[in-house]
């Protein structure tokens, strides 16, 4: 079990709560913006701790560690129907395993990747949910399509008929002022908008993480992101 200070209970119980109130000071429904636990290095017992506590939404960033952690729960709590979210970058020799254990892929940039996920997903299984990984500040480093190529990888995977376009995922630079943090998440809803009038079936804006939470919510995310105000720090040498 993990070793918090405060507790994974204090520590869920607060995200819940400022991520209510960020809805409320933004004027948004309760309850309308996801709680996805990014529980990226921590075990699957610690994520049990978190879906006794009530979480029901899980990202994982890993194809091996999330697809351990998904057999997992299949073979130890089949009673939870929780909902998996595959947000890390995905090779294409590992997307078999995501398309056969996952239910969204969050982190879509090329129509390759996209493509094989839908040659994969089994038939009994509902399409899988997909949303396009958009680089929204432009650092060359960083995954996600350029915002001007959005709209063709959009094109082709609306082809694909075993996989649902859902919307949009952004990772913005860290950024230490309000303003800085606001930039790019206000950038992302002039995007989704504009995206909206093409795909009128998208509905998912996944935006905010730790420590920018409450502006994405304030910029208008549906789907939030937290792993560290969750679980605390994660140490990489220890990976589950
Ligand atoms: C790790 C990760 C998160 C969670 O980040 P925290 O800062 O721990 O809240 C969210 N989204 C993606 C894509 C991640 O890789």
């Amino acid at each position: 079990m993990t070793d918090l200070t405060p507790g994974l209970d204090v520590r869920w119980n607060h995200v819940v709560q400022e991520l209510h109130e960020a809805e409320q000071k933004a004027g948004r429904s309760a309850g309308g913006v996801t709680l996805l636990a990014v529980g990226k290095t921590f075990s699957a017992e610690a994520l049990f701790e978190c879906a006794k506590l009530g979480a029901r939404a899980f990202g994982e960033n890993y194809a091996q560690e999330g697809c351990s952690k998904v057999d997992w729960f299949r073979e130890h709590h089949p009673e939870l129907a929780l909902e998996w979210h595959f947000i890390g970058p995905l090779q294409a020799n590992k997307t078999r395993g995501v398309a056969e254990r996952f239910d969204w892929v969050q982190s879509i940039d090329r129509e390759r990747i996209a493509r094989r996920l839908s040659e994969q997903r089994p038939a009994n299984l509902p399409p899988l949910n997909i949303l396009i990984e958009v680089n929204i500040d432009g650092e060359e480093s960083k995954s996600g399509v350029k915002p001007d190529a959005l709209e063709a990888l959009a094109a082709e995977i609306e082809k694909l008929p075993r996989v649902r376009l859902r919307g949009l995922m952004a990772i913005p630079a860290p950024a230490d002022t309000h303003e800085a943090r606001m930039k790019p998440l206000l950038a992302m809803r002039e995007l989704f908008n504009e995206f909206k009038k093409s795909h009128p079936h998208a509905d998912t804006l996944s935006m905010g993480m730790s420590a920018d939470m409450d502006e994405a919510v304030e910029a208008g995310s549906t789907m939030v992101r937290i792993g560290r105000a969750i679980f605390g720090e994660r140490n990489y040498a220890q990976k589950a």
